[in-house]
């Protein structure tokens, strides 16, 4: 039996955080009846998703019913979740018999403003966030002035052809070495800026410490990290564009028949897609699949790269994070079952998975569980780099906690505390990427002769 949402201990705290959400909201504003608001036309902006606490839902059954609605759910609590929904969603869980309150859009949050003129940066209070270019710019310069340890490659473009990039450092870093590679990846669902961040968090820190700080020295001297800080820049400008926040979470692919735009790039990868209601089969939800898997570039150009890393039949990657925000967990595969065990997931699999991710999360303060514990997702990529791949993949869903500490839009003054808390995580999986089974004290049995 696995420990509950949060573990018990922590269900008192819970509750009141859920109190501390609702009491205000319910003050502040009145639920709102989906047939007072006027009906979007077609000379109107698409309606953009909000946020609404959801009290109801205790159990991962019940949350992937509501998940099933084609909402993203963001947050879980022991009796309650907040998820982000269109008007027409939030009416269908509503239906589930469940209570919705609509939390406060983001700052400056405008639900159209198609006259505006487009942001370039974003807003006070956030600047010291990354825009693409800015993003591109910061990388370029470290590469200009790190050639030896770190190098770009442009392995794909976006739906709206941004570049793709992809960073290594290693030492000898043009040469492909025998030396186990690492694989970061970061901001698949565009309101998630913080993680675009947390990778320029670690070139920083990797480039710079390379030869002063013994444990990085020695990691990139004995691994080829890999880093591909942004898979998503096509909705992480759009979120911004307008100069406020937008709420938006996926690509920016437009989908045939329909004026609804964009897919759940992590429902999205090529293993057990669409199989176990964990995504959603239509467009204008929050977690739409897409038409097939890998039908985003986005998607597509990170699978390619990845192919590309199996070199003469062995895939060269042994562990990898993708980095999310927010609640502050540490999951691991799969999402599309909930067994722990099974068609593969080995127990010493599973358990190696299980230590390695409790290893990490004492580091972090975060809490570390199976993903399908939260809900039933499918399409992940950390269950298509461990299933289709056998890379060791974890989902670190960053800071905050809650809605109430920032959610998706914490201030740009976490970014340098936010980011470096995951730096022993990061190099707890660097340093036993050469045989992760070590965890389980298993390197014997299952790493002689690499
Ligand atoms: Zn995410």
């Amino acid at each position: 039996m696995r420990p509950r949402i949060r573990g018990g201990r922590t269900t008192v705290l819970a509750a009141l955080l859920s109190l501390a959400l609702a009491a205000p909201i319910a003050a502040a504003q009145a639920q709102t009846a989906p047939s007072a608001e006027p009906a979007a036309g077609p000379t109107q902006q698409a309606e953009l998703p909000h946020q609404y606490e959801v009290t109801g839902p205790a159990t991962r059954t019940e949350r992937t019913a509501l998940a099933a609605t084609g909402v993203s759910i963001d947050e879980v609590h022991a009796r309650a979740v907040v998820i982000t929904a269109t008007r027409a969603q939030a009416k269908a869980v509503r239906q589930l018999g469940h209570t919705l309150h609509k939390l406060p859009d983001p700052p400056g949050f405008t639900t159209a403003a198609p006259h505006k003129p487009r942001g370039k940066d974003f807003p006070a209070g956030y600047t010291n966030y990354h825009t693409y270019d800015e993003a591109t710019k910061e990388i370029d310069a470290l590469v200009a002035k790190h050639p030896d340890i770190l190098s770009k490659q442009v392995i794909g473009t976006s739906h709206e052809g941004r570049n793709l990039l992809a960073l290594k450092l290693s030492k000898n870093v043009t040469k492909d070495e025998q030396e186990p590679e690492v694989l970061f990846t970061a901001h698949q669902h565009a309101r998630e800026h913080l993680t675009v961040e947390m990778s320029l968090y670690l070139l920083n820190e990797f480039t710079s410490k390379y030869g002063s700080d013994s444990r990085i020295t020695k990691m990139l001297d004995s691994r080829e990290i890999w880093i591909i800080p942004d898979l998503n820049p096509d909705g992480g400008e759009y979120d911004i564009a307008s100069g406020s926040f937008r709420s938006w979470r996926k690509n920016r692919q437009p989908n045939a028949g329909t004026s609804e735009v964009g897919t759940d790039l992590n429902r999205n990868w090529d293993f057990k897609w669409g199989c176990c209601d964990g995504s959603s089969g239509e467009p204008g939800d929050e977690t739409y699949r897409g038409a097939s898997a890998a039908s985003a570039p986005e998607v597509q150009v990170v699978s390619k790269f990845v192919h590309g890393r199996n070199v003469g039949g062995k895939q060269q990657i042994t562990a990898a994070i993708d980095f999310h925000t927010y609640s502050e967990l540490v999951l691991w595969p799969f999402g599309f079952t909930n067994d722990d065990t099974g068609d593969g997931m080995t127990q010493d699999e599973h358990d190696t998975f299980a230590t390695l991710g409790k290893n990490m999360a004492a580091t972090n303060g975060y809490t570390p569980e199976q993903s399908s514990d939260l809900y039933i997702t499918d399409g992940a990529i950390d269950d298509w780099l461990w299933g289709d791949q056998k890379i060791f993949a974890y989902t670190f869903e960053m800071f905050p906690s809650s809605f109430g500490s920032g959610g998706f839009y914490p201030k740009d003054s976490v970014i340098p505390k936010e980011t470096s808390r995951n730096r022993e995580a990061v190099l707890q999986m660097l340093e036993t990427a050469d045989c992760v089974y070590r965890v389980i004290g298993k390197e014997g049995q299952y790493c002689k002769g690499r």
